[in-house]
């Protein structure tokens, strides 16, 4: 049997919802999607902030999915099993979306370099 995540600010094991989108633990103001640990509305916002900044860069198809996940677990020094980000506080969120911004700039700078590089073989032959 599966045990329900303990609310992190009162100590009780939290409620189990069952919702169109999975299974949802709650308890005080505090809930989770899967059996994560609980966090608040701000961490649930800040996730959503990040996936929006991180999807993109595997979504436009200069890295794939598991490359970007790697390069990000690396960036931030922690276990690529582990580099998810219902796994993480606000503290390691924070730090990813500054990762993940520097990523991007890279990405865009070598998108950049090869778009110049095929206009210029597109020039000369
Ligand atoms: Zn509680």
């Amino acid at each position: 049997m599966q045990r329900n995540p303990i609310c992190p600010k009162c100590g009780q094991l939290s409620k189990k919802l069952l919702t169109c989108y999975g299974a949802r633990y709650y308890c005080c103001d505090l809930w989770a999607w899967g059996e994560f640990i609980l966090v608040d509305k701000t961490t649930h916002d800040l996730r959503k902030l990040v996936h929006s900044k991180f999807d993109p860069i595997w979504k436009n198809g200069v890295m794939t999915r598991r490359e970007a996940y790697k390069k990000l677990s690396k960036k931030l020094s922690i276990p690529f099993e582990k580099c998810h980000f219902k796994m993480m506080n606000k503290e390691m969120l924070s730090r990813a979306l500054i990762t993940v911004e520097k990523i991007k700039e890279t990405q865009t700078c070598f998108q950049w370099h090869k778009k110049e590089a095929s206009q210029m073989l597109s020039k000369k032959y």
